[in-house]
């Protein structure tokens, strides 16, 4: 029976398949997130080494920054990021992006973008972390692996299917997100810069910058990043 039902839903639709077992992802342990996020982030430490290592003044900046957003989030956030840290690596590419459990990667690239100017680079890990507490990558993960994850939820293992989950974190810098999920990671931002005192405008000007050089992650789907820019500063106000 239970098989039954399992091939009408695969043959019913995969995209259908696919929002399930992003619902899934309420009933896994938030415990689930750090380990998932762990199998990417040595694969990406790994891949990234190569090019070199950072300057010290670069990552000493950018953990200052990350530093003052983490002690701005509330017990419940935190409670959420089973990993929450900062690592920066070496690439042109002007990007960062979240794992599940709350690492950001910083690419010397973003740095390059941002200059000297603390709250763009301020705006983009407040959207980062936000990706990180909404646990959009887990969720995005798990459409990914979508019939694997409706399976394993039926057998009811959490090992299980962090297993399922991790086999893909190593794409985990490439996913891409919904558009409402960045308009959630851009909502969350915009608070969590509002309470370490900062202004928002911030990240709405980094998304203004990005013009015709788009950031990867940032901009990875429609929203266009003027009408987000507005968004952020009604949100603000
Ligand atoms: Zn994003």
């Amino acid at each position: 029976m239970v098989l039954a039902f399992l091939v009408a839903l695969f043959f019913g639709g995969r995209g259908c398949i696919g929002w399930g077992a992003e619902k899934a992802v309420d009933f896994v342990p938030v415990t689930a997130d750090a380990k998932v996020g762990e199998v990417g982030a040595e694969q990406f430490r790994a891949q990234y080494a190569a090019a070199g290592e950072p300057t010290e003044a670069q990552k000493k900046r950018v953990e200052r920054v990350f530093g003052e957003l983490q002690q701005a989030l509330t017990p419940e956030e935190t409670a959420i990021l089973g990993n929450p840290r900062v690592t920066v690596v070496v690439d042109d590419t002007p990007n960062a992006f979240a794992l599940p459990g709350g690492e950001v990667f910083v690419l010397t690239g973003l740095l390059d973008r941002v200059g000297d100017d603390d709250d763009m680079l301020r705006g983009v890990l407040a959207h980062e972390l936000g990706h990180a507490i909404k646990r959009h990558g887990m969720k995005g993960l798990a459409r990914r692996a979508a019939f694997g994850v409706v399976i394993t939820m039926l057998i009811g293992e959490v090992d299980e299917l962090v297993v399922t989950l991790a086999a893909g974190a190593t794409e985990l810098d490439r996913l891409a997100h919904s558009r409402s999920m960045e308009s959630e990671a851009d909502a969350f931002g915009v608070d969590l810069l509002k309470r370490t005192g900062h202004d928002p405008e911030g990240l709405a000007r980094f998304l203004e910058s990005l013009g015709s050089q788009p950031v990867p992650e940032l901009l990875s789907t429609h929203p266009e990043p003027v009408e987000r820019a507005a968004a952020i500063r009604a949100g603000s106000s």
